[in-house]
């Protein structure tokens, strides 16, 4: 069964495969009734978003995935926030430019190991969408021939630790909460246990963290057990998505997670979903 709410989804805004409305389509049949789109740094698509949602029946409310310099992987959610603030768009102007800048640097790296890739080539992978990433170099990657799968691109050289590795150069973690406050939203720490030896909670919480996402795609019953125990302790809500980034990208399907009905009834007002 899959669940009826998806807190955290991509689409080709970013890194996800699906445009907004072919995501909506797929939620639909997939039982979803409410949905908030976390595209990485951009909200360019909630006006599709919008669309599909009255097409088709689903709720829909703007969030956010805002890429940190910190830890390595630490992602900040952000939920609750109005699409037409101009401080969170001149914001995500500028991390989106740091994207562009890291991307770039990818590209020198993968060319002093010997893997002849350009950066146009990475942007016609990409041309219609607005914030790059890594799984954009892998696309580009597997389209050459040089790898059969995003995950494989990250395992033989993106991910932390690998020849092509350069680290994000986003905000810190008090100011993706920040931005994310500025356009009246709250934050949620994103994926936990993915990037567990780099979480530093009490500055976060003291910079005004809201929430963890306690039940996500990937976790074990364990971790979630663990992140709700520190969300009790440091006065956090609990938020749950699956990160779907659509077919043939290997992560997770859409409303495969553990998120249960009366947490996100809790959440729901604070979601603000347009009905
Ligand atoms: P970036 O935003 O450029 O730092 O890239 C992070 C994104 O890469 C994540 O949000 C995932 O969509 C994707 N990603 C990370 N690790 C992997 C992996 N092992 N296989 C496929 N995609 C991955
Ligand atoms: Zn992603
Ligand atoms: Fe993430
Ligand atoms: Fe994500």
């Amino acid at each position: 069964m899959p669940a009826r709410a998806e807190l955290h989804c991509h689409t080709t805004c970013s890194d996800g495969t699906l445009s907004p409305a072919k995501l909506i389509a797929r939620a639909k049949k997939a039982g979803i009734r409410a949905l908030v789109l976390t595209d990485h740094d951009t909200v360019s698509g909630i006006e599709e978003a919008r669309a599909a949602g009255r097409e088709h029946g689903v709720r829909i409310a703007c969030g956010i995935e805002i890429n940190t310099a910190e830890g390595g992987n630490i992602h900040v959610l952000g939920y609750g926030i109005d699409s037409e603030s101009e401080s969170l768009a001149l914001r995500l102007n500028e991390f989106r430019l740091t994207r562009r800048q890291r991307a770039e640097k990818i590209v020198d790296r993968l060319k002093d190991h010997g893997v002849d890739l350009s950066y146009d080539e990475v942007v016609g992978e990409a041309k219609d969408i607005d914030s790059i990433g890594r799984p954009h170099i892998a696309d580009a990657l597997k389209r050459k021939g040089i790898v059969r799968s995003r995950s494989e691109a990250f395992e033989r050289f993106l991910a932390p630790g690998k020849a092509a590795f350069v680290d994000s150069m986003g905000p810190s973690v008090a100011e993706a909460i920040e931005t994310i406050r500025d356009a009246g939203g709250w934050s949620s720490l994103a994926h936990p246990g993915t990037v567990d030896p780099a979480i530093d909670w009490r500055p976060w919480v003291d910079a005004g963290l809201s929430a963890i996402e306690a039940y996500y795609g990937s976790h074990t019953g364990p971790q979630v057990e663990k992140y709700l125990a520190a969300a009790k302790r440091y006065g956090l809500l609990a938020t749950g998505g699956s990160d779907y980034h659509g077919p043939g990208t290997g992560r997770g399907d859409l409303g495969k997670h553990r998120l249960p009905e009366d947490v996100f009834a809790a959440l729901e007002l604070r979601l603000k979903f347009d009905v």
